[in-house]
């Protein structure tokens, strides 16, 4: 039994791989796929508050504040952009995923504010996507992102269907490589200073599982430090943040562009 099936799943990642390469084909005498979509996901919302500093930030409200002013810097220079949340609602962890999809975006960038208990760590990290996380912190950091998400049968439910966890791998093993190189640049423009630089990592952070495109998670700060909670605070800092990643998404996007010879727009 347990034989037929990986036979039967074998056979459905082939089927699968054939059908992506004749859409990829189709897609391509549709004209090449130009980088101008970006969707900006804003972690957390209604009753998933997110983390909470000492002096009352709370992430919910900060990350969509500043996932606003990213939206407005990406659309004056010129790129599409589509929010996961618009307000202070929760938003399931399907709708994310399927909006980013559905725009068929080129480059999805969630947006969090990091917690520890040790409250002298302070800095900027920078995720992609894998199935097992970099080291220790890092997948601290995806076990806390991911609880909103997570209900009862969520574990059942995945193991269950082995087949949709590895057609998922599949798309997302395709992107891998261009979300660590927008993992890198967002990291490079963000942490401009070395002492809050602290790196891109890899987790498992369901929030990326999905999504069909090159993708990243950005903790902009710890709210748990009163320095970077202080910071945070501000619009200087938020902007800041907000021009840092609009760098970093035009360089990738003019990677991106000249991998799949377009002309820069
Ligand atoms: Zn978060």
């Amino acid at each position: 039994m347990q034989l037929e099936r990986k036979r039967f799943a074998v056979a459905l990642v082939l089927v699968v791989g054939v059908l992506a390469s004749a859409l990829a084909r189709a897609d391509e005498s549709a004209g090449p796929n130009r980088f101008d979509t970006v969707v900006i996901d804003a972690g957390h919302g209604g009753d998933d508050e997110g983390a909470r500093g000492a002096a009352g930030l709370v992430e919910k409200e900060l990350v969509l504040d500043v996932a606003y002013r990213l939206a407005k810097s990406l659309a004056e220079n010129g790129l599409q952009v589509v929010l996961t949340r618009h307000d202070d609602s929760f938003v399931p962890l399907e709708t994310r995923t399927s909006i980013a999809n559905d725009v068929r975006a080129d480059l999805f960038i969630s947006i969090h504010g990091n917690a520890i208990h040790d409250t002298k760590i302070r800095g900027i990290e920078t995720f992609f996507l894998a199935l097992s996380a970099s080291d220790d912190h890092a997948g601290q950091v995806a076990r806390r992102e991911n609880q909103a998400f997570r209900t009862e049968d969520t574990p059942a439910k995945r193991s269950d269907d082995a087949l949709v966890a590895i057609i998922g791998d599949l798309i997302t093993n395709e992107h891998m490589e261009e979300s660590n190189e927008f993992a890198r640049l967002a990291q490079l423009q963000l942490a401009g200073d070395p002492k809050v630089a602290r790196g891109v990592k890899q987790a498992p952070f369901v929030v990326l599982e999905s999504v069909q495109m090159p993708a990243a998670l950005v903790e902009i700060g710890f709210l748990t430090n009163r320095l970077d909670e202080q910071l945070l605070q501000g619009s200087e800092e938020r902007d800041r943040i907000a021009a840092a990643l609009t760098r970093a998404a035009l360089e990738f996007g003019q990677r991106y562009d000249a991998r799949r010879g377009v002309g820069s727009r």
